[in-house]
């Protein structure tokens, strides 16, 4: 062959260019799991499996379309050191000239790439993925490092730019955001409605005996089938059930959490987070699917709830990647809070008496999944406010999380939930008492804690720990307008009443693993 073609785990977009070239005869396609990839951090068993599993389909599927592939399992790889001395072996064995790859979204992988093009004898090109929305050479466009930009103000450039619901270059319903309508708990009469989830049965046994068999370190629980898409008709089929049964609701239970229900892990979220990601879905395809749903139904849908799903993907989501490359290598050490404490073992066990965090970690254990508000508000929260180390925070979402890769997970990690970054991203810390927890969800009702009392043994350590945090950073914190009432709040308390909640809180940092 003339030239070698490597595909990464998360490049499994069957649109891409390459395969629509017509002479396809001088291409050598290689999709391969590496050592490498499995143990830069210790994934869930799932997401391991999630990945060979839709790089095995992939790699079919390129050969049903008559191209010439060669797919690697960890059998095969287990000698490669790394991807670049794969790819100079394959390039000798195949008696290849040139050595092509679709640049990574991710910086370690980036540079790697870029240092081996630099030193190989072989001649390496990198070309574009073709995935996301705004261009690469656009990002720096719209984000400078070091510099907050406002989220929201980057998505409606976006909604003018690709003209997503705006009518006469004003935004569809006078408005551009309609949060005020969604976010709702979920009361005991809804509870009944949530739809069934979408879970796939893909058999995964003999991968998961190669993950045993090259000793591939993982956290979290798996069976023989996995409940994840690894194919693209499967993540179509994902998202068509999503337009169906949950867009109707998505945005008004966006936030809210319950432990009472068989769904209470899904509930009216996509899960498509991993299709995107390994770029089986395109975001201009979930965009377009969603708004021929409305279109279709408006009797059933709301504007609200539409929007709200196309600012997650049109807005968060390239917004996260622009913070990431503008902002890397650098984003990767921020530490703004200088936050230093090892995260507690039950964070890879789910043993805590705190409801809200056994049920967040449980189900992220069992699944691979915790929805956005989990993830932010309740253990993201607990970590921002019990001060773990960033490090550590990110080791442990870029694991578990099955849609965890770097460029998503690290500026919703160290920025948005851990505000490391100094407000890159949030304008201030998502810290949270009890109390919010308890608005948006009924883990409280069943815990061994009272998120009423914010000092006794029986308090809430939530409770506690909000005030601790907010006492901790009074001096970065209080100038900021947005925070301002939090102080007064505080400076109400009689002295004593302070006295207790600083008292129990640091009783709860002493004793984080009792907790
Ligand atoms: P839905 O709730 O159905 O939302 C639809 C889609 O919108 C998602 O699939 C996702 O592609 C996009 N989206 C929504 N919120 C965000 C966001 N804040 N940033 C980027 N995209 C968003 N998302 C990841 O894809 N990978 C991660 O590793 C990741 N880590 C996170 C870590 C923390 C601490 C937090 C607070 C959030 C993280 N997110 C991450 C963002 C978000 O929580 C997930 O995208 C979402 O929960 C995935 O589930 P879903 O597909 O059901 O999403
Ligand atoms: Fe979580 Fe506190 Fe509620 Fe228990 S009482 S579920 S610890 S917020």
């Amino acid at each position: 062959y003339k030239t070698l073609r490597f595909i990464f785990g998360d490049q499994l977009n069957a649109n891409h260019s390459w395969y629509k070239e017509e002479d396809q005869t001088q291409y050598l396609y290689v999709i391969a799991e590496l050592k490498q990839e499995t143990d830069y951090v210790k994934h869930h068993i799932q997401k391991v499996a999630a990945f060979f599993a839709a790089m095995e389909n992939f790699a079919t599927a390129l050969k049903q379309a008559q191209l010439n592939v060669l797919h690697l399992t960890l059998d095969d790889t287990h000698d490669d050191a790394c991807i670049t001395s794969l790819l100079t072996r394959l390039a000798k064995q195949y008696q290849c000239q040139q050595i092509q790859y679709q640049y990574p979204d991710e910086y370690r992988l980036k540079t790697q790439l870029q240092e081996f093009a630099n030193s190989s004898d072989f001649n390496v090109s990198a070309t574009d993925s073709e995935h996301f929305l705004l261009p690469f050479a656009d990002i720096s466009d719209h984000f400078k490092k070091d510099k907050h930009v406002k989220m929201e103000f980057f998505y409606r450039m976006m909604r003018k730019r690709f003209d997503i619901l705006m009518q006469d270059n004003v935004p569809l319903g006078g408005q551009w955001n309609f949060d005020q309508d969604n976010r709702n708990k979920l009361k005991k009469t809804d509870l009944a409605a949530i739809p069934e989830p979408k879970i796939f049965t893909n058999n995964i046994e003999a991968i998961l005996q190669r993950i045993r068999k090259h000793q591939v370190n993982t956290l979290g629980h798996c069976s023989a089938t996995l409940l994840w898409p690894t194919s693209r008709a499967q993540a179509k089929q994902l998202l068509d059930y999503f337009c169906t049964h949950l867009l109707p609701c998505f945005g008004q239970f966006q936030d809210a959490m319950t432990c009472q229900s068989s769904y209470k892990w899904s509930l009216y979220h996509s899960r498509i987070a991993f299709a995107l990601n390994t770029k089986m879905l395109h975001p201009m395809q979930v965009i377009k699917q969603v708004l021929a749903e409305f279109a279709a139904r408006q009797e059933q849908i709301t504007l609200a709830q539409v929007e709200g799903f196309i600012r997650q993907i049109l807005g968060w989501r390239e917004y996260v990647r622009g913070i990431y490359w503008q902002n890397m290598p650098d984003y990767a050490s921020k530490n703004e809070l200088e936050a230093a404490r090892l995260l507690p073992d039950y964070f890879w066990s789910g043993k805590t008496k705190m409801n809200c965090m056994k049920q967040a970690i449980t189900q992220s254990l069992e699944t691979a999944y915790a929805h956005h508000i989990q993830r932010l508000m309740i253990t993201g929260n607990f970590c921002l406010l019990t001060g773990i180390d960033p490090n550590e925070v990110d080791s442990w979402y870029l694991g578990i999380y099955i849609d965890a890769i770097e460029w998503v997970e690290m500026p919703n990690t160290r920025g948005m939930s851990q505000f490391a970054d100094g407000g890159l991203i949030a304008t201030k810390p998502y810290a949270a008492s009890g109390n919010y927890i308890n608005k948006m969800s009924d883990y409280c009702t069943s815990c061994h804690y009272n998120v009423k009392q914010k000092s006794d043994d029986t308090a809430c350590p939530f409770n506690s720990l909000y005030w601790q945090f907010m006492h901790t950073h009074e001096a970065r914190l209080a100038r900021n307008p947005r925070i301002g009432m939090v102080y007064k709040n505080w400076q109400k308390q009689d002295t004593s009443q302070q006295h207790a909640i600083l008292e129990r809180a640091q009783w709860c940092l002493n004793n984080i693993e009792k907790l």
